[in-house]
């Protein structure tokens, strides 16, 4: 059977041994880069606030429509550095529905994560849930928008002006992503980026963390470099969380075809939908009203009940024949030994959340995936011999 399929395909020209993962990094030409290096060898300038990291933060501020930003070594250097540069202590509530750096960064500055169900139309932090989870330690809100989709930040600023709290956004798939002509960064307190490999926009590694607070950018740029004001003055215990000249480097050449790439998804991505339309048992997210999105994530929920097959079973067919979808985000991170033992981890107090991460599929998509790759993944998806 499989054999008889491939040599269709092979006649189809459709090589079924290729393999098709997740994400795939979008890199410039390498002469482009070779200039770059070429200068840092020259100048000997690798690090600590160099030329082409104050260009790429300049550069970056404008792209984003953002008013001060502070490049950093990567993104959980950068959530962490966030919650010192706030004082952040006690409590904070946040969403098991991400990637593990969200609450892996609070454990790290001894802080304790209180989770809040998820919203089903949007799987961001529910606002509904929040005000219950309060007590006297709580200190601040950790959302997340995930998958790039805003997450309801009214609501949630308004819940944190009431109860005095402050709003730290992981923004790291949120790069470029704005509502109604206004960057998604300019909300809460502070929003933090990831440029790893897999985003939609990357410096190999990197992040930054965004702010509107002249002083709050100088204090976080103190505090990513040992907590050094100048010299001789110490601010405090900060850590190396700078990012360094090749990557800064590497980001002005990205900012140049980040609209493109982005472009390419949202193509893709309304391919993905057109195929997808009419499966029961599949559901996808359609765009939000008057957003810009960056489609970096292409999220499927499986329905056993509707679709006859559970999302493992998906996971599995897909792979055997050579597609690397990705379930994130399964587990979640409150069912992780580090969190499960915490009372806010109880199934009781999480239902939309573990439904959606037995049923979550990420579907490949970048900007060179090709229509008949994503033929031969909705074609998978739909039972369907090619
Ligand atoms: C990628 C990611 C991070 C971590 O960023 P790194 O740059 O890899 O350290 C944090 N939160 C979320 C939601 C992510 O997807």
């Amino acid at each position: 059977m499989a054999m008889a399929r491939d040599i269709i395909m092979r006649k189809k020209g459709i090589d079924t041994s290729d393999k098709i993962f997740v994400t795939s990094p979008s890199l410039p030409p390498l002469t482009e880069f070779n200039k770059y290096l070429k200068d840092i060898w020259q100048n000997k300038k690798l690090t600590n606030n160099g030329k082409y990291h104050q260009e790429f933060e300049q550069k970056l501020c404008d792209y984003l429509g953002v008013k001060y930003c502070s490049p950093v070594a990567n993104g959980t250097l950068g959530l962490i550095l966030a919650l010192q540069a706030l004082r952040i202590t006690g409590e904070v509530i946040t969403t098991p529905f991400s990637f593990i750096a969200t609450t892996h960064a609070l454990h790290w500055n001894g802080i304790t994560p209180v989770f809040c169900d998820i919203s089903p139309e949007t799987l961001n932090i529910n606002p509904e849930n929040i005000e219950a989870l309060i007590t006297p330690k709580t200190t601040a809100i950790l959302p997340v928008h995930v998958y790039g989709n805003p997450a309801d930040v009214d609501k949630i600023q308004k819940i944190a002006d009431t109860y005095g709290l402050k709003v730290i956004y992981d923004a790291a798939h949120a790069f470029g992503v704005k509502v109604n002509g206004d960057s998604i960064l300019n909300s809460g307190d502070l929003s933090v980026l990831s440029f790893h490999a897999t985003k939609v926009f990357n410096t190999f590694e990197g992040g930054a963390i965004i702010t509107n607070n002249e002083k709050m950018k100088h204090r976080i740029d103190f505090l990513k470099n040992f907590g050094f004001a100048d010299e001789v003055t110490i601010v405090g215990p900060g850590i190396n969380g700078k990012m360094n000249e090749f990557q800064a480097a590497l980001g002005l050449l990205q900012l140049k075809s980040v609209d493109e790439n982005i472009h390419k998804s949202k193509i893709i991505a309304e391919y993905y939908r057109q195929r997808l339309a009419d499966i029961p048992g599949i559901k996808f997210l359609k765009d939000f009203a008057n957003t810009r999105h960056n489609y970096s994530y292409f999220p499927i929920l499986i329905d056993k009940a509707g679709y006859g097959k559970d999302r493992d079973e998906v996971y599995e067919l897909l792979k055997q024949n050579n597609i690397y979808a990705r379930r994130y985000f399964y587990p979640l991170i409150s069912q992780t030994p580090t969190y499960r033992g915490l009372p806010s981890a109880s199934s009781y107090n999480l239902p939309v959340a573990e439904s959606v991460a037995k049923q979550i599929l990420c579907l490949p998509i970048y900007p060179d995936l090709t229509f008949r790759d994503i033929d031969r993944i909705t074609n998978l998806l739909n039972n369907k011999e090619i």
